[in-house]
């Protein structure tokens, strides 16, 4: 009924067996402008200030006689579900580029035209994404969490249209051009899809280029077993970094999770504003909540399951390899919870100090103040506050409602531990306000943020835009501090400012 390649007559998407990338190259835009350009990843990669010459390339209307461009293959779990194979629907690697420091950095562009992957859709991005990928991916590099990068955002002079429809209309949107930059993009899905294909030979040899090019300390007999440890351990830490900054990804697919533990895939994330370990920030995901805040950590789990099994048939010991998996919750809770107790400003981790944490869990959940602001204040808080009425006002600028009574009780039980706790800290006050500054961000890109910069710029206004690339290169400054404050009333329901769709 459906013969691979062969699209005609067929319901189902083309189908590329054998295949792990297509040769591809960027379908040329209208006008392409430089609205952005990343100096501190540009100095990582030893890259000058972009010429005309450069912005055309960005943009797609150029690709020079070295770049063999290519779309990758990948499949993956979506929404918990095998959605057979997937790939660069609409990501273009021109090619990779050899820092100064030696290492080697792909160079993709994103919505620069159809790949043998796009399906049905017309392989573009618009400008409010790509807004959104360019500076996310640059906070969180700043905001210290393993991250891909954006070298530069692009607008191309063309219309997209999405969607979104008004008055029975399709809505035209501005189309933009992310150049998105990572040692690699390659996915858990990569392998999947080579697994459920049953290409074990492409498996392995894709497995063994991988261990080689980017992780070669790995080179012992059981490497393969080293390196999914190495995968565990990458993962984790980067999902407690993501909770350490109260960041939520989702789109936990299986096919948006990187080899090496990178956040990959800005789509509908968002970071929490009120603590709500429910919040997800894509729509798509709302009957489920599978990728709200409080469980990225166990759909992790869940994804590295799904890439285990797909190398299992390269590995002989698979009881090892179970048990490696396993590891995951072990290796997960010692590194989340030396997190908290840096962002607490612990001097060390206690064993009892989990009684601390666990209070600290529920007390946050049960009153819902703003995790950023909360955890600032924090940092100066007066060893002298008592009573739950002048803890209350001392919090009141990271709160969204009015306290009940037992709210109150439970913050100020809270509060009286935490200060027994530093009452007996080791560190001095002034090392401790240092530990605490260092790894609580006092700006966090917010969706509403997000979405004032982006329609100032549909509208031709840079400055909000500027603002906040500015804004986000120093998380942990005072510079941003007229953003420091609670998301505003308005934006708790307008679409774009909490909650998004995946339409991008
Ligand atoms: P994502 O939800 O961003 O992980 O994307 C899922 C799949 O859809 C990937 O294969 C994307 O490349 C593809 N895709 C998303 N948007 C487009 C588009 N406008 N054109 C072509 N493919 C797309
Ligand atoms: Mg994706
Ligand atoms: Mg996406």
């Amino acid at each position: 009924e459906h013969f691979p390649g062969d699209q005609s007559g067929s319901t189902k998407p083309r189908q590329t067996p054998g295949v792990l990338y297509s040769a591809t190259r960027p379908t040329p835009v209208a006008s392409p402008k430089l609205i952005a350009w990343s100096n501190e990843l540009a100095a990582t990669l030893g890259i000058a200030a972009p010429e005309e010459q450069d912005v055309a390339i960005l943009g797609g209307n150029l690709t020079t006689e070295s770049m063999q461009s290519y779309a990758a293959c990948y499949a993956g779990h979506q929404f918990g579900n095998w959605a057979g194979q997937l790939g660069d629907g609409r990501a273009i690697t021109l090619g990779e580029w050899e820092t100064p420091a030696g290492e080697s950095w792909e160079l993709q562009l994103k919505g620069a035209g159809p790949t043998a992957y796009s399906r049905r859709a017309d392989g573009r991005a618009v400008l409010r994404s790509s807004v959104r990928e360019y500076l996310m991916s640059e906070a969180m590099h700043h905001l210290g969490v393993p991250t891909t990068r954006a070298l530069s955002l692009v607008s191309t002079g063309d219309k997209v249209v999405r969607d979104m429809f008004y008055n029975g209309n399709p809505q035209y949107e501005p189309g933009a051009i992310v150049a998105r930059m990572a040692p690699s993009f390659i996915r858990f899905g990569s392998f999947e899809m080579l697994a459920a294909r049953q290409e074990l030979e492409q498996l392995k040899t894709l497995t063994d280029w991988t261990i080689d090019k980017y992780y070669p300390h790995l080179t012992g007999e059981n490497r393969m077993l080293d390196w999914m440890a190495e995968i565990v351990s990458r993962t984790v830490t980067m999902i407690v970094e993501w909770m350490r900054v109260g960041f939520v990804h989702g789109v936990m697919n299986t096919d948006n999770m990187s080899i090496l533990g990178l956040t990959i895939d800005y789509g509908p994330y968002g970071f929490v504003d009120n603590y709500d370990p429910e919040f997800t920030p894509n729509t798509t995901d709302l009957p489920g909540r599978r990728y709200a805040f409080g469980k990225q950590a166990s759909v992790a789990y869940w994804n590295l399951g799904r890439l285990a099994n797909a190398i299992a048939p390269l590995i002989t010991d698979t009881e090892k390899l179970v048990a490696i998996i396993e590891g995951y919750e072990d290796i997960f809770w010692s590194k989340y919870s030396l997190m908290m107790a840096q962002k607490l400003g612990l001097d060390e981790l206690l064993p009892e100090d989990h009684v601390l944490l666990q209070e600290l869990e529920k007390m946050l959940v049960s009153i819902q103040p703003d995790m950023t602001i909360f955890y600032q204040l924090l940092i100066t808080l007066p060893p002298t506050l008592e009573s739950p009425e002048d803890i209350e006002t001392f919090f009141k600028p990271a709160l969204y409602n009015e306290l009940t009574p037992a709210e109150r009780r439970g913050l100020q039980q809270f509060i009286s531990l935490y200060l027994a706790r530093l009452a007996t800290n080791t560190i001095d006050e002034a090392q401790r306000t240092a530990q605490m500054k260092a790894v609580n961000p006092r700006f966090i890109l917010r969706n509403y943020l997000l979405h004032l910069a982006i329609t100032d710029l549909e509208k031709g206004d840079d400055a909000m835009f500027k603002k906040l690339e500015q804004a986000l290169k120093d998380p942990y400054g005072h510079g941003a501090d007229e953003f420091f404050k609670t998301r505003p009333f308005w934006a708790s329901d307008q679409p774009g400012c909490s909650m998004l769709s995946c339409s991008s």
